[in-house]
């Protein structure tokens, strides 16, 4: 349900129905809009609530949210999110980007690259330290030791570091060095792995799942904000289809209909999306295009040798020429990069 106050409601009134609405066995959210005060009531809706809440002084109207994802909907707040982590804003004006390695491989490699990445434009730098691989015998990752070569660069560079956090458990351990916990589209519905990135309170990158679909993406979303966590990205980074020509589809009507549907920020990722380097700055320009609020692109000094995702990898030169084509499209459709 979505309470509505009256513009002239007062702070005591607000908090007259947030008692009200907790009374009631649902889990009260206080919305300040630049118009007014919502106040979410969310839980299990039952037959009589609105009649239960719509007396209450300084309510205007109660209005049920339709969509299954609360939290997330567009319903319950108009305002765009702007998630924050450091020095990497996505959700305003300004189109971020997230770039790096696939896997962090070694201290010397990140630091490196994420100077030039910083000096390029990025925002903020991706490696994942724990590598969800579909091989048993492919690298997993550095793990522990990957988390401190992120926190070197970021050091070095200012950068603020996204990195992938498999298991419910590593979700203190990671957030020690980590901006931004990723959480991978194998993991999209780890509703436990959500629930702890939700508790962390760490802002969220949300992939989503190679099969999902976009209320089931959204109610994934919805686990994580559930446990107050409200700094939520959701993360287009391709779907399985029929089609063979690129490693996954990448379907861009997703970041508009995301935007009607929910007020969270929305990220593509062109590098997973097609698996192809040569693809990638055709669909960062494209994603910038349909209203993304962010990139995530994989960026490697030598992607034929890189420990993962080498043919989906472009190099320091191409993210530069990217860098400036984007620019151009950004301010096409009034942003700025
Ligand atoms: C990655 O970002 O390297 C990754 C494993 O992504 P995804 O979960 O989208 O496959
Ligand atoms: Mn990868």
């Amino acid at each position: 349900m979505i309470v509505v106050m009256k513009s002239d409601a007062t702070s005591e009134q607000v908090d007259h129905m947030v008692k009200h609405i907790q009374e009631l066995g649902l889990k009260p959210q206080v919305i300040v809009g630049t118009q007014r005060t919502v106040i979410a009531a969310v839980g299990e809706e039952r037959v009589g609530l609105v009649e239960a809440l719509e007396p209450s002084p300084g309510v205007e109207k109660v209005l049920p949210i339709l969509a299954p994802y609360k939290r997330a909907s567009s319903e319950l707040k108009a305002d765009r999110t702007v998630v924050k982590a450091g020095g990497l804003e996505v959700g305003g004006l300004k189109v971020a980007v997230i770039a790096g390695p696939c896997s962090v491989e070694s201290e010397e490699q990140i630091v490196r690259l994420a100077r030039i990445l910083k000096q390029r434009g990025a925002t903020g730098l991706r490696g994942g330290a724990f590598k969800p691989r579909t091989s048993p015998y492919s690298f997993q990752g550095h793990k522990e030791d990957g988390l401190k070569m992120l926190a070197a660069a970021r050091a070095e560079t200012g950068l603020a570091i996204v990195t992938e956090v498999m298991a419910p458990e590593h979700v203190p351990m990671v957030s020690k060095y980590a901006d931004v916990l990723q959480i991978g589209a194998r993991n999209m519905q780890n509703y436990q792995l959500l629930q702890a990135v939700g508790d962390s309170g760490v802002p969220a990158l949300l992939k989503r799942g190679m099969s999902a679909t976009i209320d089931e993406f959204l109610l994934a979303a919805e686990y994580i904000l559930d446990r107050g966590n409200p700094g939520v990205m959701l993360c287009e980074r391709g779907i399985r289809t029929y089609e063979d020509h690129t490693r996954f589809t990448l379907p861009l009507a997703t970041v508009p209909y995301l935007h009607e549907k929910s007020h969270l920020p929305v990220v593509v990722d062109p590098s997973h999306g097609t698996g192809k380097a040569r693809l990638v700055p055709p669909m960062a320009k494209a994603a910038v295009a349909a209203g993304a609020d962010a990139l995530i692109v994989e960026v490697h000094e030598d992607p034929e040798n890189a420990a993962s995702d080498g043919s989906q990898t472009i190099t320091p030169d191409e993210f530069s020429k990217m860098m400036n084509e984007c620019r151009r499209v950004a301010e096409a459709v009034d942003r700025i990069m």
